[in-house]
């Protein structure tokens, strides 16, 4: 293979398998790129098998992409075997091996963060969300701390934590009683067997000799222990990342981890790449421009090949809708100008409900988009409804799971029963699934209340047995048809098109099942735990299509696009309140740079001067940030004494936005 295309200090990270390496260095600097490469290098060069290479990720796409670019390295045969992962997936196939001794079933469910929240709701007897949602947090941070619910009752210093840790030990004692693992315990829990079991510790790390962690600054402390545990001594890895980019704070990531790298591995040899090969001259500058206002932790400089380009605009709008329509406008006009693809364009903002007035902008004008990190694919409630059926397969005694199977669609089990059944389960302590089973219970009943649930047992059963040898797209349909659940639909929804759309998207899920299986060799209730673990923080992967991107800032990590538009860029926003209150404007800057350092070629801030906030207007101000980018790299619209967001030039390339508007609906129109 070749190392041509690779500066120096990269082809010295490569090359560098002796012991352990931090590649600390700048957005765009090409520190995925040496991941990739450093694995073909690892392979072909230097004799590594490749089931021997771990490489983690922190997303589930980032890993399906670093597989792909790996994959064009070289052919399949070479990398047979080898890991490619998020942290979580790393987690969930470990205990998929070792969960029995952890006293965990291999066939554990993996709860979502909804359904977490729900038993913490159910503990609390609260239904105030916000309650809820800091009480699971603060679970989140223990567990991420290694903190078990014990240790956390130990260390809870105010009246708060107290609450949160008591919640603690009972959510751990429903999720051991339902054989249900959270997001956090896939990486908890390793972490505690490989210190607790040196044999299993052995046999890890002999399997994963090598580590490649990208985006590092974001790992928080169990992911680290997972680290240093799987390396041990020899401390074989290659983690890169950059300070500047750390915007995980609030799930635990600790930037400590960069500098507690140095103490725990004397050895570590640290290489900085300095050459951006990203973006022009002016946005880095802009980007390096925003960060300096945050200390520094490590000293990095970035420059660039790629020409001044353009300057960066910043639009004052008026309102949010007008936000929406003036990106759109722009959007068009530009690509029509430089005759682009949709695709070459990304709208990033901080938080998911603002993509809402963007998604009915670019809807009317027929704009194909492909959101990431928003609503889920998963989290509609026909696929829970169906992944229901499917957890309960792989585990009967996920309880959540088995009620909302019970009675999706309904089938005559009534109130009463339930109840019996649930106070049954409590005496035994043994799920609903089992206590139906039991003879006990179902003296309580009559004949007539016990045969829709005794037939629903019969049914899961059956099926139970037959997931592990069928096809699971099949066996999934022929599960969906005997339930009625297509007619269900239609009987449930309010339009026979809304049921029609969810009956579209259960079908795509059958039908992902169906190429799964045949892909990957892997039955309904091995499928079922990966569903689980898409959900974390990406959408579904729409593939390469031709359609705007649109993105949160945090799930736009590591990923780059020729054009971008940051909207929202707002005090209140970009910095978010909450984080200004908290003293947290480091982080939000660094969030800033994440954004701007994403534009290859173009870079386009929008701000509001008024937002609806609660059904009220408020007037808002533009973000510090703007500020904080020099006034020659800036060329304002909108604003008084600036250009008007329809200046001379813009007037053109407003009249061309309209003209590839009206394109795109002839072509559109046409298509269909
Ligand atoms: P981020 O911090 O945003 O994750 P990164 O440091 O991981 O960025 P990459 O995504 O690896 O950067 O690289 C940025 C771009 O530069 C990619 O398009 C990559 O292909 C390209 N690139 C990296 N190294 C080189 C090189 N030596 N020559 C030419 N292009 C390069
Ligand atoms: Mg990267």
């Amino acid at each position: 293979m070749s190392l041509a295309l690779l500066n120096p200090q990269q082809r010295a990270a490569i090359q560098s398998l002796d012991g352990p390496l931090l590649v600390l260095a700048g957005a765009g600097s090409g520190k995925t790129r040496v991941i990739t490469q450093k694995i073909a290098y690892m392979i072909r060069e230097a004799n590594f098998d490749a089931r021997n290479i771990a490489a983690i990720t922190f997303t589930n796409k980032a890993a399906r992409e670093m597989l792909e670019r790996v994959g064009k390295l070289m052919d399949s045969r070479e990398l047979k075997g080898i890991t490619v992962s998020t942290f979580h997936s790393l987690g969930m196939h470990f205990l998929r091996q070792e969960a029995p001794h952890l006293g965990y079933k291999t066939q554990f469910s993996i709860l979502d963060s909804y359904d977490a929240a729900k038993i913490i709701a159910d503990i609390l007897k609260s239904t105030h969300k916000d309650e809820v949602r800091k009480v699971q947090s603060r679970i989140s941070l223990w567990k991420n701390d290694l903190l078990g619910p014990d240790a956390a009752l130990l260390a809870a210093a105010d009246e708060f934590d107290r609450v949160a840790a008591t919640t603690y030990v009972a959510y751990q004692d429903t999720l051991t009683a339902y054989q249900a693992l959270d997001f956090d315990d896939l990486i908890r829990l390793p972490v505690e067997l490989l210190r607790s079991n040196a044999e299993v510790l052995q046999k890890w790390q002999h399997k994963l000799r090598y580590l490649l962690i990208d985006e590092y600054q974001d790992t928080n402390t169990c992911q680290y222990q997972l680290v240093k545990l799987l390396t041990g001594e020899r401390g074989m890895f290659t983690a890169v990342g950059d300070d500047d980019q750390s915007i995980y704070a609030w799930r635990g990531a600790n930037m400590e981890n960069l500098r507690l790298l140095q103490h725990d591995f004397p050895r570590l040899k640290v290489i900085k790449l300095e050459q951006n090969y990203r973006s022009t001259a002016r946005i880095l500058r802009a980007a390096n421009s925003v960060i300096s206002n945050n200390p520094k932790l490590f000293e990095k400089q970035l420059w660039s090949e790629l020409g001044l380009g353009e300057q960066i605009h910043a639009v004052m709008c008026k309102d949010e809708e007008h936000e929406a329509e003036v990106v759109v406008q722009r959007l068009l006009a530009h690509k029509f100008e430089h005759r682009t693809e949709f695709k070459d364009y990304a709208i990033l903002y901080r938080g998911n409900y603002q993509s809402r007035v963007f998604e009915q902008a670019l809807r009317n004008q027929r704009i194909p988009y492909q959101m990431a990190g928003g609503q889920s694919f998963y989290d509609k409630p026909e696929i829970k409804d169906v992944l229901s059926y499917l957890r309960l397969l792989a585990n009967p005694d996920d309880d959540p799971a088995f009620i909302r199977a019970l009675t999706t669609p309904k089938r005559g089990v009534g109130a009463g029963t339930l109840e019996k059944l649930g106070n049954w389960a409590r005496q035994r302590n043994c799920s609903l699934f089992a206590a139906a089973h039991e003879e006990g219970f179902q003296l309580q009943v009559n004949a007539a209340q016990l045969a829709p649930l005794a037939d629903f047992c019969r049914f899961i059963n059956a099926l139970t047995y037959r997931a592990l040898r069928e096809p699971p797209g099949e066996l999934a349909m022929e599960m969906l048809k005997s339930i009625g659940f297509e007619a269900w639909l239609y009987d449930s929804e309010d339009s026979p098109k809304a049921a029609e759309s969810k009956w579209k998207n259960v079908f795509e899920l059958v039908a992902w099942l169906q190429r799964k299986g045949e892909q990957d060799g892997k039955n309904l209730l091995e499928l079922t735990q990966t569903i689980a673990l898409i959900t974390m923080l990406e959408g579904r992967d729409e593939g390469e299509v031709d359609a705007v991107h649109m993105s949160t800032l945090h799930a736009s990590k590591g990923l780059e696009y020729p054009h971008v538009f940051l909207v929202g860029c707002e005090e209140g926003i970009l910095p978010h309140s909450e984080s200004v209150d908290n003293g947290m404007v480091e982080e939000e800057r660094r969030l800033m740079y994440v954004g701007i350092t994403r534009a290859q070629r173009s870079l386009t801030l929008t701000y509001c001067v008024k937002r609806r906030r609660g059904g009220e207007w408020l007037f808002v101000e533009p973000s510090r940030f703007i500020a904080e980018i020099s006034g020659d790299d800036l060329r304002h619209f909108g604003k008084k004494g600036a250009e008007p967001i329809v200046s001379k030039n813009e007037g053109k390339s407003r009249l061309a936005g309209l003209m590839a508007s009206l394109d795109n609906k002839v072509q559109k129109n046409s298509d269909s």
